[in-house]
């Protein structure tokens, strides 16, 4: 026996497992205070589990858990308790989250999950009696995006933080429903490029503006067609300059000099390697330059909002990352990511980029 349930019964709120066609994960956009602190009762992806009876009074457990396509991101069973209140029994808000992170800020009430995962409740207990039960609930992929990160060259050593930093950038674009598809490959050093550890991308001076011979050689041995909707990233052990990483949307290059649209470079020597400007990090990650970087070529814009705090070139804070009282970093757009992975980290994209990511390389699921 299953309890009862009518669904007409059921108010329809955003958010509710019974009846909810499918669950988001949450980016906590409103529901992290200025110290950090995560309130999950605020996050606008909260659900609650609910039965429309108070079941005589009785006390009531739902068992939920996460389905996954990848089992590390499965969350065990766990029992959540459905307390009666006037007309219905009910469950404190629950949240979805994307990593590991956010699932151990926000505790039991945080249940981790892949896009294409499902929730599922497969039992319910009424009092003393345990009844079967099965309801699944997608988190539904709405857009994908496609490409590759080529590591050229003698790039081996950085292979591991491309790995989980490629993660990272997964579990970043999840918030956004955007499945981040990204195949890692290896290259040879094309003959043309003279020196691995100086890659030149770009000439800004005199009459041969555009792409650095270096670039091209890069782009033209990879790239059969920069105009497909897939994204190219090259990892090379360093570049001219002291970034990351640097992008390409399409939009912004001028006409004639397409050639590095959709293509995106990082230097595995300054992600991997370089401490922070205020020297106080040594064993930091550029955990968020991947995701950042793919970010300007969905958006096809620039840095967006004042850059983080302690940022070379903005000194602010020296200590960025872990700052006292720690800074609310929600824009991942900024100039200058967070490196450390926190919950208050400069890792989640807006609203508002969510929503221009709708004209760019993404397909349909
Ligand atoms: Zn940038």
């Amino acid at each position: 026996m299953t309890p009862a349930l009518n669904h007409n019964e059921l108010e329809i709120h955003e958010g509710q497992l019974f009846g909810a066609e499918e669950l988001k994960v949450a980016k906590m956009e409103r529901s992290l205070s200025a110290e950090g602190v995560l309130d999950i009762d605020l996050d606008p992806h909260r659900f609650h589990v609910r039965i429309p009876s108070r079941l005589g009074g009785k006390a009531v457990i739902a068992k939920i858990r996460t389905v996954n396509p990848e089992a590390a991101y499965n969350s065990a069973p766990r029992e959540v308790l459905l307390t009666a209140n006037s007309s219905r029994q009910e469950s404190l808000s629950q949240l979805l989250v994307s990593d590991e992170v956010d699932a151990l800020a926000g505790g039991p009430r945080t249940h981790k999950v892949m896009l294409d995962g499902d929730v599922e409740i497969n039992s319910i207990k009424i009092g003393a009696m345990t009844y079967p039960f099965s309801m699944k609930v997608p988190v539904k992929v709405k857009k994908r995006l496609v490409g590759t990160i080529i590591m050229v060259g003698n790039t081996g050593e950085y292979l591991a933080d491309i790995e989980a930093f490629n993660k990272v950038a997964k579990e970043r674009y999840a918030q956004v429903g955007v499945d981040f598809d990204f195949n890692i490959v290896s290259m040879a050093l094309p003959s043309a490029i003279q020196n691995e550890n100086n890659i030149g991308l770009w000439i800004t001076t005199g009459s041969n503006n555009g792409p650095h011979p270096d670039a091209s050689a890069l782009v033209d041995k990879a790239v059969a067609d920069n105009l497909k909707k897939e994204i190219t990233m090259f990892v090379v052990r360093n570049f001219v300059g002291p970034e990351k990483g640097r992008a390409y949307p399409r939009a912004h290059q001028p006409l004639g000099k397409e050639k590095l649209a959709n293509c995106i470079f990082l230097s595995g020597e300054d992600m991997v390697k370089v401490p922070d400007p205020g020297g106080n990090q040594p064993n930091q990650r550029a955990w968020f330059t991947i995701a950042h970087e793919a970010g300007h070529i969905l958006t096809k814009a620039g840095h967006y909002g004042p850059p983080n705090p302690g940022y070379v070139g903005h000194p602010g804070l020296a200590n960025y990352g872990g700052e006292s009282p720690p800074l609310v970093g929600h824009n991942l757009m900024k100039d200058g990511t967070f490196n450390l992975n926190t919950l208050s980290s400069s890792k989640r994209l807006k609203r508002m980029q969510e929503q221009m990511f709708l004209q760019s390389l993404l397909v349909d699921p």
